[in-house]
């Protein structure tokens, strides 16, 4: 076996994971605790996919899930969250 070989099996086997790994993703979406949303933003901020929007009601602002079909479930909002209130479902 030489060099040439293993590097072209490795990449291979690279590949395949990425695009395991973003099927998967595919099948997941972010949804909202409300109940722990304290409205400050940060997701919406972060989300380069403009998916999450603020809502006003009478319980005040939080934020909603605006555009599913655009979520990648990157996780990127989750990060920022610090009040545990996204998390990523299946999609249904
Ligand atoms: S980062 Fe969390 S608490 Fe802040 S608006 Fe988004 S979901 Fe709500
Ligand atoms: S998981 Fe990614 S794409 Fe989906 S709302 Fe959060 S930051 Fe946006």
């Amino acid at each position: 076996m030489n060099i040439a070989y293993i590097a072209g099996i490795a990449v291979l086997l690279w590949i395949s994971a990425n695009v395991y790994r973003r099927r998967k993703r595919r099948n997941k979406v972010v949804c909202v605790v409300e109940s722990n949303c304290t409205g400050c933003r940060q997701c919406v901020k972060r989300c380069s996919r403009h998916v999450l929007e603020m809502e006003k009601d009478e319980t005040g602002s939080h934020v909603v899930v605006k555009y599913p079909g655009k979520c990648t479930a990157c996780g990127h909002c989750l990060e920022k969250c610090k009040f545990n209130a996204l998390n990523l479902i299946e999609r249904i």
